[in-house]
């Protein structure tokens, strides 16, 4: 087994194989980059080196580097993690080529899987059902436009060299390829530096299930049992679970084997996932599922796996690097339970899932044990940036059976505190608990389908409102207790003396300002009022971030945290953000947020769709914005006008540039 090995990537996936070097005895290098200087990843590597400047392609894609800094300090292996370089042949030739192992498949494997129309060719001589489309190498306009008509709509482009759903687009009719085509293609050369693209015939509902498999370089292969992560937004996972609802054994043989001889077409060793979309309008079934790709590498939602077979995958990928056989045989393997994963993403399921980024000003993740796993990338005090993946951390529980399994998650999520962006966790807590989802009744276009619902904003937004008020009524380290003559509340002034007096504060939220009337009663309680609801607080009690506050006929607990003029509220999962205005300050004079459309992050306008003088419909495609390599569609918020426009093609703008000022509605 190696000594130390050296992690060639970032965030949650390095801390997560750090965990395991250090359960093995292994030392682990980590690497970073500027952004990344303080960084969750590089204090729990015994040494960390500086890669480059935050770009990856000038940090974490620096092959060079890599094994540089590698052969410096005596590592043997590089371990790529996922995304970066994990698929990338050239570098796995380099790696070995300078005597280090790359702990992944060889690279022929790796060239063989790595484009997906090479790879659907490949499972079509193996026998391997493959989804129907175009896989060929002609890409002209007219060739590909044609090949959709013979496949019928609707159809998918997806890119040859894609993943993580990039470079997708889905299209109902001829009329809409065109646009499609262009829009798959930018989106593919900027991510992959490839814009040829193939065609498939798109499943409406489909669910996708993946085979986990396992090759050592002695001839064995083994598959752990299948995925479902059909819970997905944008063609990318956000759910994941094993084993898959309602597979049956029959099925599950029949599909491990197909995944097992995709493997073997190859010569695979190491870790990889074999994806299969299933049509579902007949029930699972074992004529209607078909391979889409192979991932060969370690696969972010694997925690799943490791939750039903105790078993620890990054061990594998090491022992196998290392040259060992594998520790079990497919009769040696066996499940247990069932474990269900939710991706926490700083995105805004608000606004198309857009990625946001910002200072972690306050971080509070469920407590582990009890069948709850946390893989966790960053730390209070650590930015989230534009530069990388936007996921920040996975929630995984196990149970003995699904609903067990779903209820822990749900009760952890809600326990998931995360200030300084916005995050996905009150949609994911949402998206757990929702009936459908409860009776496995989901297909990879249902977040789409229930998105009103899994993202109906503040439901405890009353309460919400009452602790903000508490917050700032009694200043910190203040607690409220009914009939308790010495507690510091007795001892407070101010409200008490100007006795029954009432107090107004007012708070703001993003919909509304609100105004809140509080009266302190000569018992100790506060009688509150807001949005012509009353309750009476019988006693508040904090300590740090955490509240209780006792409403005589309930309890809420949650947490509350403030600095120079705002309150965000954490309640069952949900994050209530608040401001308190200054009351002497005036309105500020700008133009209404309606006028003007601001880039949400930084990124380069990669395409201006609209002149000066048009008239515009609400939800018209103003701009294209290339941001966290994908291509992000600013529309206008209402009917108007283009007044100016404030940015050009291809130019870099920060988050929060102005890019289009509307006019009125253009008369006639
Ligand atoms: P896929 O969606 O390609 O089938 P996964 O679900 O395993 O496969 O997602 C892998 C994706 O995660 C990569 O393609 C990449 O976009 C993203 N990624 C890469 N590096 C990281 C990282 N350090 N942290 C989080 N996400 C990452
Ligand atoms: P990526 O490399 O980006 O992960 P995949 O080919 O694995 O791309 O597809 C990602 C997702 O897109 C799938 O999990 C599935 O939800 C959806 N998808 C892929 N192919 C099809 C198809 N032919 N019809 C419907 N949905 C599809
Ligand atoms: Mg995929």
């Amino acid at each position: 087994m190696f000594r130390k090995i050296l992690i060639a990537n970032r965030g949650e996936i390095a801390c997560r194989v750090i965990k395991t070097a250090k359960r093995l005895g292994i030392r682990s290098v980590a690497v970073y980059s500027q952004a990344d200087r303080g960084a969750r990843h590089v204090s729990l590597a015994d040494e960390a080196y500086l890669l480059g400047p935050a770009p990856s392609e000038e940090s974490y894609l620096r092959g060079d580097c890599l094994i540089d800094i590698a052969k410096r300090t005596g590592a043997q292996a590089i371990h790529p993690g996922y995304g970066f370089l994990s698929e990338n042949a050239d570098f796995a030739e380099k790696v070995a080529a300078a005597r280090l192992t790359f702990v992944g498949p060889p690279p022929d494997a790796i060239r063989s899987m790595g484009e997906k129309d090479a790879a659907k060719r490949l499972m079509e001589k193996a026998g391997v059902p493959v989804v129907p489309g175009y896989h060929g190498e002609a890409q002209n306009d007219e060739v590909l436009a044609q090949e959709a008509d013979k496949i019928g709509y609707p159809v998918l482009i997806k890119a040859v060299a894609g993943g993580g759903g990039k470079g997708m687009r889905r299209v109902d009719e001829p009329g809409g390829f065109s646009g499609a085509l262009a829009g798959a293609r930018r989106e593919a050369a900027a991510s992959f530096g490839d814009d040829r693209v193939l065609i498939e015939k798109y499943l409406e509902k489909p669910r996708h299930i993946e085979f986990q498999i396992f090759a050592d370089a002695h001839g064995n292969c083994v598959h752990l049992f299948e995925r479902d992560c059909s819970l997905q937004r944008r063609q990318q996972k956000v759910i994941e679970e094993a084993p898959a609802p309602g597979m049956t054994d029959t099925l599950r043989e029949k599909m491990g084997k197909a995944a097992v001889s995709a493997a073997k077409a190859i010569g695979y060793a190491g870790a990889g996932t074999v994806e299969f979309i299933a049509d579902t309008k007949r029930g699972l079934d074992a004529e209607q599922f078909y391979f889409i790709e192979m991932n060969t590498r370690l696969q972010v939602e694997h925690p799943v796996t490791e939750m039903i077979t105790g078993l620890d995958l990054v061990e594998w990928q090491l022992r196998v690097a290392a040259g060992e056989t594998l520790p079990l045989d497919q009769r040696g393997l066996g499940m247990n339970g069932h474990a269900v994963e939710a991706r926490v993403y700083a995105e805004d399921p608000e606004r198309e899932f857009m990625p946001a980024t910002g200072v972690v000003t306050h971080l509070r993740i469920p407590a582990e044990g009890e069948g709850v796993r946390i893989d966790l990338g960053l730390e209070e005090g650590e930015a989230v940036t534009p530069y990388y993946d936007p996921m920040v951390a996975k929630v995984i529980a196990w149970a003995p059976e699904r609903a067990t399994a779903l209820a822990r998650l749900g009760a952890a999520l809600e326990t998931f505190e995360l200030e300084g962006c916005i995050t996905n966790v009150s949609f994911l807590r949402a998206l757990v608990g929702h009936p459908e989802c409860l009776d496995a009744a989901v297909d990879t276009g249902f977040i789409a389908r229930h998105l009103d619902d899994l993202s109906a904003k503040a439901p405890a937004q009353k309460e919400a409102l009452v602790i903000a008020a508490l917050h700032q009524l009694l200043p910190e380290k203040t607690a409220v207790r009914r009939a308790d003559p010495f507690s510091p509340w007795a001892r407070c002034h101010g409200w008490r003396l100007w006795g029954g007096a009432r107090q107004f504060l007012h708070i703001s939220s993003a919909e509304d300002l609100h105004e809140v009337a509080a009266t302190f009663r000569p018992d100790g309680s506060i009688g509150l009022e807001l949005q012509g609801w009353h309750c009476r607080v019988a006693s508040f009690r904090r300590e740090g971030s955490r509240v209780r506050v006792d409403l005589g006929e309930r309890i809420l607990t949650g947490g509350v945290i403030g600095e120079a003029g705002k309150v965000t509220v954490f309640l069952k999962g949900a994050a209530y953000r608040f401001g308190l205005p200054d009351q002497l300050a005036g309105e500020a004079e700008s133009a209404s947020p309606d006028d003007r459309v601001v880039a949400p992050l930084p990124g380069k306008v990669s395409a201006v769709k609209v002149a000066v003088g048009d008239k515009l419909r609400a939800g018209q495609p103003l701009v294209l914005l290339e941001a966290m390599k994908m291509e992000h569609t600013l529309v206008a918020p209402r009917d108007g006008s283009v007044e100016r426009i404030d940015c050009s093609e291809g130019e870099l703008v920060e988050e929060g540039t102005a890019l289009v000022l509307l006019g009125p509605v253009a008369e006639g």
